[in-house]
């Protein structure tokens, strides 16, 4: 795995064991269908810190891939984030975020709570997502989609769009043993000092 800080000196790449995520934090899961986010997220993370896009669309329309109430299910997660960041509630988003819209809007519903966006990409073998989403249970989607969801996430890595865009960490995950071995560490918020009397 690698790890990019964004900091006033520029950023840096480490190899790092463990991902690091300060209380409070908006957690990005990136990656096409099939890369097994919903699955780490489960492993990692307590289900009410997880707002799934699959989550809310089966809660508006009993079918979590009701593409028809996409918009909405879309809006109601990121009041959802931003109430949950306003309490500093460490806050995991669970959808593919390939695209730099869905990005942008997360950052900046991080950005007015106040609270750091971290990014966890799921950069894995094409085939790998492909064979993944194929047995996923519940629905699966097409080839040809994982196709584009992972040529949009290739571009975005490319072009260094994760730090442009103001995740203030970014851990890229490259093979599924980085998956499997990675292990999350919650670290205590650093807060600003208080203003004296
Ligand atoms: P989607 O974007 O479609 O929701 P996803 O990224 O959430 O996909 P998952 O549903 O977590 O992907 O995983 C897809 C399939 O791959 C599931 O059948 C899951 O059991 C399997 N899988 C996920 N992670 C792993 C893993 N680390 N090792 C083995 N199989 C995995
Ligand atoms: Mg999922």
């Amino acid at each position: 795995m690698t790890t990019r800080r964004a900091s006033a000196g520029g950023a840096s790449t480490l190899p790092d064991p463990a991902i690091r995520i300060a209380e409070g934090s908006l957690v990005v899961l990136i990656g096409p269908a099939g890369a097994g986010k919903s699955t780490f997220a489960g492993r990692h993370f307590r289900p009410t810190e997880i707002l799934s896009s699959d989550a809310f669309r089966a809660m508006l329309a009993d079918d979590e891939a009701d593409q028809r109430v996409s918009g909405a299910a879309f809006e109601l997660m990121h009041r959802a984030a931003a109430g949950r960041l306003a309490g500093r509630r460490t806050t995991v988003v669970d959808a593919t975020n390939v695209t730099h819209d869905a990005r942008r809007i997360l950052v900046e519903i991080a950005r007015a709570a106040g609270c750091p966006a971290v990014a966890i990409v799921f950069d894995l073998p094409e085939a790998e997502c492909r064979a993944r989403n194929r047995q996923r249970p519940g629905r699966a989607v097409g080839d040809d989609v994982v196709a584009r969801q992972a040529e949009s996430l290739r571009r975005a890595i490319g072009r260094g769009a994760f730090a442009a865009e103001g995740f203030a960490e970014i851990h890229r995950l490259t093979t599924p043993a980085e998956v499997d071995l990675a292990r999350i560490e919650r670290v205590r918020a650093v807060r600003r000092a208080r203003p004296g009397p």
